[in-house]
């Protein structure tokens, strides 16, 4: 995948840096693990330290010195997730911020503006994430606006996308704006917004609304359902998912990019993947344990630290924990996609 700041090799997961950081991972470490692109969100960077500041500073990448690839999203789901009091109108969402309660208001046209001045290499269309469960007349009439939502994403994109902050700089080379697949867990409806979306033409595609509580044979059913709709010469996104063994199996059914924040988030509360299942760090039993995490892993934390002083930094709370923890996570999950990509090399 040909980005304006990296060119990414595909099946490829994306670390989440909520406000311009992963967090607890610098972002020398994310360039020694091999993360090639990773994932900003809007909402967040909106409302601190403000879209305006960031643009001020050169744009997203110079901001926090990431010279690789990154990804907005746009802002929707954290708006539903996060805000409180929202008002969903066919113009846009309006909300109060989580932080200080002030007042906002959302378009598609300031979700693109916004994801504009942060500049990453790909900005999202402006969707709402239709929950779980929810009745076929609602998922519908959630995706009759994320799809006007998507033509007037584009359309504010197309007009304006040659003022992101380094376009100049990079010879006109400009963001990529996808769009996102809804519909809930009607076949239908996700086979109709495919199919509506791909004739919008956007540069790549998205598989919103999942992950988001229903059951895993459900999620793999709307996948298989909707990626051979999808163009196969232009990135394919499964957006918020999953566990290492989900990811690998997405990605061996064709999807090109994926992000999660499990990764960090368990991390940070002792919860460890390894190629032997997922690990406790806080157990007893690790109290005495001389050795790695993993023995197969090799990334920095396995090749110096016991699981002994892991559990240790963990149990006295120490700031290091969080780190060490991190960075095995993330090296973990981005070993897993190196494997299917390399398993899906051609021979010699
Ligand atoms: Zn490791």
């Amino acid at each position: 995948m040909q980005l304006p700041h990296q060119t990414v090799q595909t099946p490829v997961f994306m670390p989440v840096g909520t406000a311009g950081t992963v967090k607890a991972v610098s972002q020398d470490v994310l360039e020694t693990l091999g993360a090639q692109i990773i994932l900003g969100n809007t909402y967040h960077l909106y409302l601190r330290p403000g879209h305006e500041l960031i643009r001020r500073m050169g744009g997203l990448h110079k901001f926090i010195s990431w010279p690789r690839a990154m990804l907005t999203d746009s802002g929707g789901y954290q708006v539903f997730s996060l805000s409180k009091l929202r008002k969903v109108t066919d113009n846009g969402v309006s909300f109060r911020s989580h932080l200080d309660g002030s007042s906002h208001f959302f378009t598609p046209e300031h979700s693109m503006d916004v994801q504009m001045a942060l500049g990453a290499d790909i900005a999202m269309a402006f969707d709402e994430c239709t929950e779980y469960p929810a009745e076929k007349s609602r998922a519908q009439e959630s995706l009759r606006l994320t799809m006007a939502w998507a033509r007037r994403s584009l359309d504010h994109h197309r007009a304006n996308r040659h003022t992101v902050p380094w376009c100049e700089e990079l010879g006109g080379q400009t963001q990529n704006l996808f769009g996102i697949v809804q519909g809930g867990t009607y076949r239908d409806l996700r086979r109709e917004s495919a199919e509506r979306l791909v004739e919008m033409e956007f540069d790549g595609y998205a598989i919103g609304g999942l992950s988001v509580g229903e059951p895993r044979e459900l999620t793999m059913e709307t996948i298989a359902e909707v990626l051979p709709l999808l163009p196969a010469d232009k990135p394919r996104y499964l957006m918020g998912v999953g566990y290492p063994d989900e990811i690998e199996m997405y990605a061996r059914m064709g999807v090109d990019m994926m992000d999660c924040v499990l990764p960090t988030r368990a991390a940070r509360h002792g919860l460890l993947f390894t190629s032997e299942g997922r690990l406790n760090i806080k157990a007893k039993r690790y109290a005495e344990d001389q050795g790695p995490v993993d023995p197969e892993c090799t990334c920095m934390v396995c090749q110096r630290y016991s699981r002994a002083y892991l559990r240790h930094l963990m149990q006295c709370g120490e700031a290091l924990s969080g780190i060490l923890n991190s960075i095995h996570n993330l090296a973990y999950y981005l070993g897993i996609m190196e494997r299917v990509r390399k398993s899906l090399q051609p021979e010699g």
